[in-house]
């Protein structure tokens, strides 16, 4: 599997633009930066890894080769109705739209946004608010738009053979990649399945002063069915995952969503599947509720830092519509904190101690975090009352 990730992935240099397609800066290497120790003023000795960026078909392609490389058995078209847990037993289970029931010794429930999961971790389901803004995105093979010398002009490979993104303020190519964040008017879906064609894009961007034509072209040359229109919501972090018996357990979006100014809702979800994995290794058949509630008690603090990133990086990116190219860009987008974490790693050496503050209360303080951040429990309604009252989110501590 990771043979085939160095060959699906790629590293773009990415430039800056304005909204008209102006450069601000760029093209250049997508670069992550370490972390310094604070005591010597040194970087720590981890080697800068590599940024993968993935196009999403080619990476669950390779993640469903390995399952059924390893033998794990996927299958389609199983709707969950609901999820239950039974004390006694021991077991865990879903009862499924035919009226199936399935049991086993835990549930991983990984039912994204709006699934049934919640009910039995948190009593209810969660709220969704939306926030105002939909995205369009489409990715369709290259060769389909080599025959637009104009789009091939502006959104060219690199000299040097590397793949190029544009990054454009306001808002947003081996395959072409295309976002676009617009003020939502209502028709628009929280859903991957919600298609719109060319012609909507293009009265949108009618509507954007400065909006260049070449733009145009590349939504235009989008295959039909190819573009979601994808509302965007806001959700309350959660830091409950886990069912009062501790046999179903949530992960990836069930348990926390992200902006998509944040990059880290796959990511996270993956980060989850190791740690969770990692924390059933060390508690053992007999202790599977354990597990859930340790891996919950390593994995809330950061996954709600980083939502609390992408809120203040999506209003960063709002504000600079109009500001300065220098005070455009996102804060902490690939700060060390984020890729120096190995979160099995973290699990392993920290599950005893995790487990001791759940059991009797010992202390225990996550360091997954940004430095010199001390965790604050916060919520949306509270940042959006400060936003109303023009008050700016300080994010304390180390979050580069
Ligand atoms: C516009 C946009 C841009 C994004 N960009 C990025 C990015 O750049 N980087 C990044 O890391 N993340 C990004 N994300 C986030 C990323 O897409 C999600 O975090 C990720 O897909 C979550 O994975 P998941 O497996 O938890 O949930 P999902 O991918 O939502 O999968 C949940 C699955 O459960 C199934 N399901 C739901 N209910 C039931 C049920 N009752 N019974 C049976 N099956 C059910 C669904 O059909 C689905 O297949 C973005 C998201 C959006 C919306």
């Amino acid at each position: 599997m990771a043979e085939e990730n160095e060959r699906i992935s790629y590293e773009p240099w990415v430039s800056w633009h304005k909204i008209t397609g102006e450069i601000i800066s760029g093209p250049a290497p997508f670069q992550l930066h370490q972390s310094k120790n604070t005591d010597q003023g040194s970087l720590t000795s981890k080697s800068v890894p590599k940024v993968y960026r993935h196009s999403r078909p080619k990476m669950h392609k390779m993640l469903s080769d390995q399952l059924e490389r390893i033998g794990i058995i996927v299958e389609h078209g199983k709707q969950v109705l609901e999820y239950y847990e039974d004390a006694h037993s021991g077991k865990a289970g879903v009862i499924l739209q035919n009226g199936l029931k399935l049991e086993a010794d835990l549930v991983i429930a990984a039912d994204g946004v709006g699934g049934k999961s919640s009910r039995i971790t948190l009593g209810h389901e969660v709220r969704a608010e939306p926030i105002g803004y939909s995205i369009y995105r489409a990715s369709y093979p290259l060769n389909e738009t080599l025959c637009d010398s104009i789009i091939n002009e502006k959104l060219p490979v690199m000299e040097n053979g590397m793949p190029s993104s544009q990054i454009w303020l306001g808002r947003s190519a081996d395959e072409i990649t295309w976002y676009l964040t617009y003020p939502d008017e209502g028709q628009s879906k929280e859903s991957w399945t919600h298609w719109v064609e060319p012609e909507t894009v293009l009265k949108t961007t009618a509507k954007i002063t400065g909006w260049p034509v070449y733009a145009n072209r590349l939504i235009q040359a989008t295959p039909k069915g190819r573009i979601h229109d994808f509302k965007l919501m806001w959700r309350e972090p959660q830091p409950c995952w886990t069912s009062a018996g501790g046999r179903v357990v949530q992960i990836g979006d069930a348990a926390h969503t992200f902006h998509p100014s944040s990059g880290q809702g796959a990511t996270q979800g993956m980060e989850d599947a190791a740690s969770i994995a990692a924390c059933l290794h060390m508690a053992g058949k007999e202790n599977i509720p354990w597990a859930t509630r340790v891996h919950n008690k390593l994995r809330f603090e950061r996954v709600s830092c980083l939502q609390l990133l992408g809120v203040v990086n999506q209003e960063l990116r709002q504000r600079s519509v109009n500001a300065q190219p220098s005070q455009t860009k996102p804060v902490g987008l690939l700060g060390a904190w984020i890729w120096e974490h190995d979160p099995e790693q973290y699990a392993i050496e920290n599950y005893e101690k995790a487990m001791k503050n759940l059991t009797d209360g010992c202390p225990f303080q996550n360091n997954n975090t940004p430095r010199g951040y001390n965790y604050r429990p916060w919520s949306l309604d509270e940042l959006l009352k400060d936003k109303e009252m023009g008050n700016e989110i300080v994010l304390e501590g180390d979050w580069e």
